[in-house]
């Protein structure tokens, strides 16, 4: 039985969709939502809506940007020889709040999960590969320590080490099946630092 008009049903529906929202989430914001001002519910959609529309690749790193290249890849001032390989956007931004990083970074957008049918051909590696037939001395994998994470940190090594590229992988102070984003800057540095060549 339905106990809300069809309108509010499936906007409960629609934000229960969303990631680590459950059902009692979805009513409580929908019902906040309803009671909004109409103006803030309509700065609100007009933001979801624009940034859907404008954030796409970047077209080096893959990261999510509102331009062709990113902030980083863009700048002069980092060292395009060495490319950090992280599973999504979000582990990129942990690291660079440690601001102790300068080479750039390649976002994987997931890892490889024969559990889940993520096959290589599912994340950014074509990609990677790619950028590789540029100039690049150092590969720093990153991608977590989940069976997932390591899964593609193997597979990438057996791609990238018979082209002769240093490969190295961060240290294991990063705990194991942490994610990166939920991990102190300290760590995060100790973990780059401590990175052991493969
Ligand atoms: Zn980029």
């Amino acid at each position: 039985m339905d106990y809300y008009s069809s309108q509010i049903s499936n906007l409960i529906e629609e934000l229960s969709r969303l990631p680590g929202i459950g059902s009692k989430s979805a009513q409580r914001l929908a019902f906040h939502i309803i009671n909004m001002p109409k103006d803030q519910v309509e700065k609100l959609s007009g933001t979801i809506l624009e940034a859907r529309r404008k954030v796409a690749y970047c077209k080096s790193c893959c990261t999510l940007t509102d331009g062709e290249l990113c902030p980083i890849c863009a700048s002069e001032k980092r060292d395009h020889s060495t490319i950090m390989v992280v599973e999504n956007s979000r582990d990129l931004a942990a690291y660079e709040k440690t601001g102790k990083y300068d080479g750039v970074y390649h976002v994987l957008h997931g890892a490889i999960s024969p559990m889940l049918g993520i096959g290589p051909g599912d994340i950014k590696l074509k990609e990677l590969m790619e950028r590789l037939q540029g100039d690049v001395k150092e590969l720093i994998l990153a991608t977590n320590s989940s069976l997932e994470g390591e899964t593609t940190a193997m597979y990438i090594t057996k791609l990238v080490k018979p082209t002769g590229i240093r490969i190295s992988k961060i240290a294991s102070g990063v705990p194991v099946g942490g994610d990166l984003e939920y991990i102190d800057e300290v760590t995060l540095l100790r973990a780059l630092e401590g990175r052991i060549e493969l």
